[in-house]
């Protein structure tokens, strides 16, 4: 559920026109509703109150906007991230240091010790020499670092092969089969306090099973690693609960998650981590574009926009789909081909889809926009950088600036011996 509906012809965000929005900022423009996201917070974190003990850390890499960090903050989210500037951001949006766990497969040496110094309450190993390395930072400070092992558990997630994380030759985690001795070799080390196992299969999974397969097999490594007598406190359960991106989809809600984390966790006695991203994030956003004109094609006409594959990647990237409705729409469909303005052929949005009918000048959105969209968009073609607003009620504000050519262009500089 979100708060996009359509009232008096017009799509509004809560109780903000688009139009308003579109007029005031420009576009192509990111909109975020704070009631959709604070909503997404408290569903996910009740359904998972079922459980006995559980943290949860919001991928921030889904969306990092400050203040989407920051109103996650205050629904008690913690954060998972997997870069120094994804650690500063949710530092920066108040988030305690020993919630933020992190992940990621090439922590650098200056990244791991900036972490050590902030207090990061976990690291998430991907690897034995990573666990050494981060051992040995640690004790020279004289330190102790909390850390799990991810495990690659080899399953296949069933979504899209570029954002399937827990296939054995996929780059995350150690093997299943290797785990356990590993685990016993990090847990030695001075420096290092071996707490527990994560897990992460991949993104976007439409079904449970992939996830119940991971997990129980996660239980088993668990029991096999305290059995020859190390500690786990803790299991790291990942992120990667899907979400419709288009009408009929059906995804499994947090409710039926949370049942069956419950039914394979029972009895495990640990402190549960989640790290959601998208089923946070996705339905609470929209991309605002208008089209700049449509010209005819050999089978439909194209419809181009101001958007392109810069401002939002996730169709060129992962052939995503995402509704694509008139801000003012007359009620009347056409096929058509989707597209952006650069020059690429993959700057394409949808090609021979049924939509609203647009013309030159009309606003249009894509829908479910707000996770893996902002944070993905770059400048190429020397476009400028997408800006971010959200809305509160019958209030707005910008909380991520357009960042112009010019200025882009005004960091870059020519040599003396080139003049
Ligand atoms: C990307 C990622 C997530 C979040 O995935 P979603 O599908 O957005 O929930 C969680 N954990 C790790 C380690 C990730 O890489």
């Amino acid at each position: 559920m979100d708060h996009f509906t359509l009232r008096n012809g017009v799509l509004h965000a809560e109780d903000v026109p688009l139009t308003a929005i579109a007029d005031a900022v420009g576009t192509p423009v990111y909109v975020y509703s704070r009631a959709t996201l604070t909503r997404h917070a408290r569903v996910f974190r009740d359904a998972l109150s079922i459980l006995p003990s559980v943290h949860i850390a919001f991928a921030v890499k889904a969306n990092p906007n400050l203040a989407v960090l920051k109103l996650l903050a205050k629904e008690g989210y913690g954060a998972d991230v997997v870069s120094g500037g994804e650690m500063d951001r949710a530092l920066a949006a108040g988030m305690a240091a020993e919630g933020i766990v992190f992940s990621g497969v090439g922590k650098s040496e200056a990244e791991l010790i900036r972490a050590l110094e902030c207090g990061i309450g976990q690291f998430n190993l991907e690897s034995e020499e990573e666990g050494i390395e981060l051992a040995a930072l640690a004790n020279a400070r004289g330190l102790t670092a909390s850390a799990a092992l991810r495990v690659n558990p080899d399953v296949d997630a069933g979504t899209h092969g570029k954002i399937s994380t827990g296939k054995a030759e996929n780059k995350f985690g150690v093997p299943y089969d290797t785990a356990g001795e590993i685990y016993a070799r990090l847990a030695v080390l001075p420096g290092l306090n071996m707490r527990g196992l994560a897990v992460h299969i991949g993104s976007q999974l439409a079904k449970l099973d992939p996830m119940e397969s991971a997990f129980a097999q996660m239980g088993e490594l668990m029991r096999a690693i305290r059995a020859a007598g190390h500690e786990i406190t803790h299991m790291d359960l990942g992120g990667g609960v899907g979400v419709p991106y288009k009408a009929g989809d059906v995804f499994p809600s947090p409710a039926e998650y949370a049942e069956m984390v419950a039914r394979v966790t029972s009895g495990w006695d640990v402190t549960l981590m989640f790290e959601p991203g998208r089923v946070i994030a996705g339905n609470s956003g929209v991309m605002i574009t208008r089209v700049i004109r449509v010209k005819p094609g050999a089978s439909c006409p194209f419809v181009i926009v101001d958007a392109a594959m810069n401002d939002l990647a996730r169709p060129a990237l992962y052939d995503a789909w995402h509704d694509f409705l008139a801000v003012e729409p007359t009620g009347e469909r056409m096929t058509a081909n989707i597209v952006g303005p650069i020059c690429e052929t993959s700057d394409t949005f949808a090609m021979g889809r049924e939509i609203d009918v647009v013309k030159a000048g009309d606003l249009a959105i894509f829908r479910t926009a707000g996770a893996y969209g902002a944070t993905m968009a770059n400048t190429y073609n020397s476009r400028a950088l997408v800006p971010e607003v959200m809305v509160d009620g019958d209030r707005w504000a910008l909380v991520a600036n357009r960042i112009d050519p010019a200025t882009i262009l005004a960091a870059e500089h020519v040599p003396e011996w080139l003049e």
